[in-house]
């Protein structure tokens, strides 16, 4: 139906210039009104009480009080505070008021009344009613009072409605996890690996389920655990299984959720949630990445960071606060416990430390396979191989690499995940994804080439480096080319022959493309990044460096470890030039022994590029016959004797 167009008009903006108002603006103003309304009642009712209302009796002077009294036509004068309640001969009543400060006779007597007549008037003063005495007395000073607190409370109101939460945002952040929440229930079992840390968790679990038997034995629970790990290792998941596992409710909220805007935040966000936890016990709170509000304090960038440290102190007062029996305990996770304050580590507090490694072998392949269980496989598929070839993976990359290989296989609309895929899938989580719009020039083509080339010859020929397991110069992420490679068997410790070896390899593309093209490209830049952070290391941290000796001038991680002294980082500058001397010092000699290698391998690195040139990517074990065919020796190749 169509309108006129004269009356959707005025309608229409009326109610446009209505609403170009915000709604905060119109309600601000409504409640200022409704203040003011109350305010004139309050008026009202107060000039009522202390009787300003008038009564319909006629009102005379004083100066014609005075002349009725010396005529003795007054009988009666009753003194109700200024109020003069007159009563005359011929029986009618009217009102005077009175000076305030004199009595009616001194008043009388001024106006020039004979002391006789007065005497003849009978003089009554009313006591005042309660109530009203007070009132008016008081009224005075509570009235604005009474307004002041109306205009705030209206005010606060107005604030809150505007959702600025300027009172509620003391109130915690944290996510909980109720026990009854079967969906999100995460228990020991969605874990693998990690066997140490679960045993220690299990204690804790045995607590939180049955109390009592502790209790009764005089066992006093630890209050705070720490689990430390790499990213990724899987603390935010065992933290969720230990409180799956007791059935407990689970609150957790992340250490940057604590500090905001406002100083003061942070604490009252801690009281808060730990008030609801102990009311919801037995349960776990969890703080998650906790070095965002653990830094050691007073130290570091920046200097102290007030918030910072309140909320910390009052994480530190809450857990002292702890009653014996209290079934609340306090889980927290960090990957930096290097930075973390000592007063959280004390005895009483975080005292239960729990570190998570990266997965060996056998757990990667626990993981992968908690991770397929979802996953439709081809029978190809060999979890055993992937994890052989992921060493260093975490947790997380392992499950990332489960989703990508099916994203793979979805994409080439197949239904099930095949081994192809999952192979494909450790190199995207592990470099990025290819980048086949990156087309390279056919110099830069043949630059990559020789690089990768001499990164593989080197490594393939020094004692202490890793075999080469693919060489690629199709790029991915940040990389033009790379070279893969594979540890014969998981390590723990690395030892300074095979840093050494490590700086060579790394140098081998820097010096091919040096003797080769006589001329340096950007190319090599990460690697020589790496490789003199690796040569520093050794000199400031290992003690691997002969002319520096055993001294560790610097702490894992950075500067500071607990307070200062030693490895703080801060050596003279005579020192610090020794350090430049001996890293340069040995980062030539990697340079050095890298240039031999490929020297004395020219024919190996001319096979090896022309082959990269033509297929791109050459695999492992046409690399080794590659290798033969040049005379030489394809490393021994230990436990993975059986893979693919
Ligand atoms: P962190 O908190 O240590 O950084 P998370 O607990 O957030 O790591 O782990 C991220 C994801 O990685 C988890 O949700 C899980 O899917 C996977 N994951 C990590 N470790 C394991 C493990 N040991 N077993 C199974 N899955 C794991
Ligand atoms: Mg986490
Ligand atoms: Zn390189």
């Amino acid at each position: 139906m169509q309108f006129p167009s004269q009356f959707k008009k005025p309608v229409k903006n009326q109610k446009k210039g209505r609403d170009k108002r915000p709604a905060s603006i119109t309600r601000f103003l409504g409640s200022f009104g409704t203040g003011l309304l109350i305010f004139f009642l309050l008026i009202t009712v107060y000039s009522f009480v202390t009787g300003n209302g008038k009564d319909d009796k006629p009102t005379v002077s004083l100066s014609e009080l005075s002349g009725d009294v010396s005529s003795g036509a007054v009988t009666a004068i009753e003194v109700d505070g200024d109020t003069l309640n007159l009563t005359y001969r011929d029986g009618t009543e009217k009102i005077s008021k009175k000076e305030t400060d004199n009595a009616i006779t001194t008043s009388l007597v001024n106006y020039g009344v004979k002391a006789e007549a007065i005497s003849a008037v009978k003089i009554l003063v009313k006591e005042p009613s309660g109530v009203a005495y007070w009132l008016f007395n008081l009224a005075p000073f509570f009235l604005p009072l009474i307004f002041i607190i109306a205009i705030i409370w209206f005010l606060s109101r107005q604030v809150r409605g505007a959702g600025m939460q300027a009172f509620t945002f003391g109130q915690s952040k944290a996510r909980i996890t109720m026990p009854e929440d079967k969906k999100q229930k995460v228990t020991f079992k969605d874990v693998a690996g990690a066997k140490e840390a679960k045993q220690e968790l299990m204690e804790i679990v045995d607590f939180l389920k049955n109390p009592k038997k502790f209790l009764d034995v005089g066992a006093v629970i630890p209050k705070g655990i720490l689990l430390m790990g790499a990213p990724g290792t899987g603390k935010t998941l065992l933290a969720r299984a230990v409180a799956g596992e007791a059935g407990v409710a689970f609150f957790s909220i992340s250490g940057s959720e604590f500090v905001e805007m406002f100083v003061g935040v942070g604490a009252s966000r801690v009281r808060d949630l730990f008030k609801v936890a102990k009311q919801a016990a037995p349960a776990i709170i969890f703080v998650d990445e906790i070095d965002a509000v653990g830094r050691s304090r007073g130290v570091g960038v920046g200097g102290g960071n007030d918030e910072r440290e309140q909320t910390l102190n009052q994480i530190l007062t809450e857990m002292d606060g702890f009653e014996p029996n209290e079934k609340v305990i306090v889980m927290a996770a960090t990957n930096r416990p290097d930075v973390l304050d000592p007063a959280l580590l004390r005895p009483g507090r975080f005292d239960r430390r729990v570190t998570i490694d990266l997965p060996d072998r056998a757990d990667r392949e626990e993981i992968l396979k908690i991770h397929a269980r979802k996953k439709p496989f081809a029978e190809d598929v060999n979890l055993l191989v992937v994890a052989e070839r992921t060493p260093g993976f975490s947790g997380a990359d392992l499950y990332s690499l489960m989703n990508e290989g099916a994203i793979l296989a979805a994409r080439e609309s197949r239904t099930k995940v095949s081994q192809y895929d999952l192979i494909r899938a450790i190199e995207k989580v592990m470099l990025g994804p290819e980048r086949k719009s990156h087309i390279l020039s056919q110099q830069e083509k043949k630059i990559t080439a020789y690089h990768e080339a001499g990164h593989a010859i080197v490594s393939s020929v020094l004692d202490y480096a890793d075999p080469v397991h693919k060489i690629s110069i199709i790029s991915r992420g940040r990389a033009a080319g790379y070279v893969l490679h594979l540890p014969l068997e998981d390590r723990k410790l690395q030892s300074k022959k095979e840093f050494l070896d490590d700086i060579a390899v790394s140098l081998g593309g820097y010096v091919t493309e040096r003797m080769m093209f006589g001329d340096i490209t950007t190319g090599p830049s990460n690697d020589l990044q790496v490789s003199t952070a690796l040569a520093r290391d050794m000199v400031t941290k290992y003690g691997m460096s002969d002319n520096m000796g055993p001294v560790a001038l610097e702490g894992e991680g950075g500067r500071v470890l607990f307070g200062r002294g030693v490895g703080d980082g801060e050596y003279s500058e005579m020192i610090a030039a020794q350090i430049d001397a001996e890293v340069k010092a040995i980062m030539t000699t990697g340079m050095n022994r890298a240039e031999t290698t490929i020297k004395t391998h020219k024919k190996l690195l001319d096979a090896i590029a022309t082959r990269l040139i033509e297929t791109e990517t050459i695999e492992r074990e046409e690399f080794e016959q590659i290798l033969i065919a040049n005379g030489v020796t394809p490393k021994k190749k230990k436990d993975i004797e059986h893979l693919v």
